[in-house]
């Protein structure tokens, strides 16, 4: 009999067969994880296993991801550029389109320059570990999306978490703190909680302790402000000479892939040094081309902007009236904190069970005991949808409670 014939008979010999049980725990306490196959585009309606849900869990703020001229951009530019980028930025793979974008997201944002990534949790990465390293203390809000600390893990600077937005705990670090370089990470929004940082009080300690401050602005870019510059516009905080400004543009802006906006030497540094960004493919150029017309449609369409604003407004004033537990936010993340994890996934199915997808977000997302449902809106959305999720969230909050 050969090695493989015997361990094909011996469930406990397959590799990885000591994980089972740690699997079967996390379906115990109510925390395993699946994924939903969509049938469709990403919208206001998709399809889930053949059923068609009104769609609450996307973070395609401007309803861009499936808009017209957007698909078309892409489209047009694979039959010019192909599928995709054959090599990172630095062998072949930086084409026109990428270096266009570039220069128009610097131009958008106020900064010398650009430089596209992979993904957002690449180019926190690579911020974090190209600038920082051994001898000097990274600063974070203890509620920062995981890419920011796994950021600060992979520097091997000495990280330090603050309580969230706590400027004052944050100062009290850093008057004793001898450290060569000084970096403060934050969330711009803060993806699970909706809630925008203190960046004036930020900027303000940046100037006087000497720190190189990260903004996150994942959910801000393309939404907050009122061109849609991000979370420092609407705080009428400037930032460009103090800040590094890190942006997804699988979000707002529809497609994929991030970019961080910051000072030449900044970028140039990235460029030579940054590890996720020296030995990674680069997005495909058709990519870069489509996101180029997002950017056009997030500066020359304010309405989209607005009206998302609109309708947050709605859900807060509809959802208060229903008494229910909402955060603190203004932006389009509205979590409804429901502590228990069990609670989180049951009125996630109820909801379902009403054509209302909302995803249930747990731990260890977010702290343990503050289960939610992580409710995001989109342009696309109107008026009579947000009033259909909140009949059906009266309704199963009331199944729930009794
Ligand atoms: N930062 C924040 C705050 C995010 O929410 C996300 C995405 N969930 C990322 C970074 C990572 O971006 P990407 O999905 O492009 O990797």
């Amino acid at each position: 009999m050969s090695v493989s014939d015997d361990q094909s008979q011996d469930p406990d010999a397959r590799l990885g067969a000591q994980l089972v049980p740690e699997l079967e725990q996390r379906r115990r306490e109510g925390l395993y994880r699946r994924r939903a196959v969509v049938d469709s585009p990403q919208g206001v309606c998709v399809n889930i296993d053949g059923h068609r849900y009104l769609n609450f869990s996307s973070n395609d703020y401007l309803g861009l991801a499936n808009h017209p001229r957007v698909v078309q951009e892409l489209r047009d530019a694979a039959a010019l550029y192909g599928a995709g980028s054959g090599a990172s930025h630095l062998i072949v793979g930086h084409s026109r389109p990428h270096h266009e974008l570039e220069a128009e997201l610097a131009d958008f944002l106020g900064r010398e320059r650009a430089l596209l990534f992979s993904t957002g949790y690449m180019a926190n990465l690579a911020i974090a570990s190209a600038l920082s390293g051994r001898g000097d203390t990274i600063y974070e809000d203890r509620l920062n999306h995981a890419s920011l600390i796994d950021a600060s893990l992979l520097s091997r600077a000495r990280l330090r978490r603050y309580r969230h937005a706590d400027v004052e705990a944050l100062e009290t670090y850093l008057t004793t703190d001898q450290a060569r370089r000084k970096f403060v990470l934050t969330d711009g929004v803060f993806s699970m909680d909706g809630d925008i940082a203190p960046l004036a009080e930020l900027l303000r300690l940046a100037g006087k302790y000497q720190l190189w401050l990260v903004v996150d602005d994942a959910h801000g870019i393309g939404v907050l402000g009122s061109s849609g510059r991000g979370s420092l516009e609407s705080l009428d905080a400037d930032g460009c000479e103090q800040s590094i400004l890190m942006g997804t543009l699988g979000k707002a802006l529809g497609t994929f892939g991030a970019f961080v906006a910051a000072s030449e030497p900044v970028v140039e540094t990235l460029i030579q040094q940054a590890r996720p960004y020296i030995y990674t493919t680069a997005l495909p150029p058709a990519i870069a081309a489509a996101t180029r017309v997002s950017l056009r449609l997030v500066r020359d369409e304010p309405w989209r902007r607005e009206k998302l604003h609109a309708l947050v407004e709605r859900f807060r004033h509809g959802a208060r009236d229903l008494g229910l537990p909402l955060l603190e936010s203004t932006t389009p993340i509205q979590p409804v904190v429901l502590q228990e994890s069990a609670t989180a996934v049951a009125t996630a199915r109820l909801l379902r069970e009403r054509g209302i997808y909302v995803t249930p977000i747990r731990p260890p997302t977010v702290p343990a005991g503050s289960a939610r449902l992580r409710l995001t809106f989109s342009a696309a959305h109107e008026e009579e949808h947000v009033n259909r999720l909140l009949t059906a969230l009266d309704e199963v909050t009331e199944c729930i409670s009794r």
